[in-house]
């Protein structure tokens, strides 16, 4: 798969079952929904399904930041809003392929995470303490 923000091609990170495709040089990550599913379900959220509809229907998030191609079917992806103070603005395939966050998102994210109480509920945090999990552990 080609990264929808700078087309080099991704590889494939596998940890804990779940494979998501990570592009080195912008440092993006793509999650399939599949994949996300299986990640949520593997922590037997009850919210999962709540949590994908929730991102599915969400509204567009205002934001001046660039739209994105999903990287299977090459539509332009929705924006959205996940976590809070801050939110971290991820990208949404409306298809169902999948959400990317960008390699900024990334990094933002676990910096947020270093000092920080989580909300062990939010099937949002889940997602973000699982990119943590996966890139604290990979450096
Ligand atoms: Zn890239
Ligand atoms: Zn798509």
């Amino acid at each position: 798969m080609v990264c929808p923000v700078c087309k080099y091609d991704m590889i494939v990170v596998e940890y804990r079952n779940i494979e998501l495709d990570y592009c080195k040089n912008c440092k993006g990550v793509w999650f399939d929904y599949g994949e996300l599913e299986l990640l949520l379900e593997s922590h037997s959220l009850e919210e999962t399904k709540v949590f994908l509809d929730g991102i599915l229907s969400s509204q567009e998030a205002a934001s001046s930041e660039k739209k994105r191609n999903c990287p299977v079917c090459g539509h332009k992806m929705k924006k959205t809003a996940i976590g809070e103070q801050p939110e971290i603005l991820i990208d949404i395939c409306r298809d169902e392929h999948g959400l990317w966050f960008d390699g900024g998102e990334v990094a933002q994210l676990i910096r947020r995470l270093a000092g920080e109480h989580l909300a062990k509920h939010d099937p949002g945090e889940q997602v973000i303490n699982f990119l943590e999990e996966v890139f604290g552990a990979s450096q």
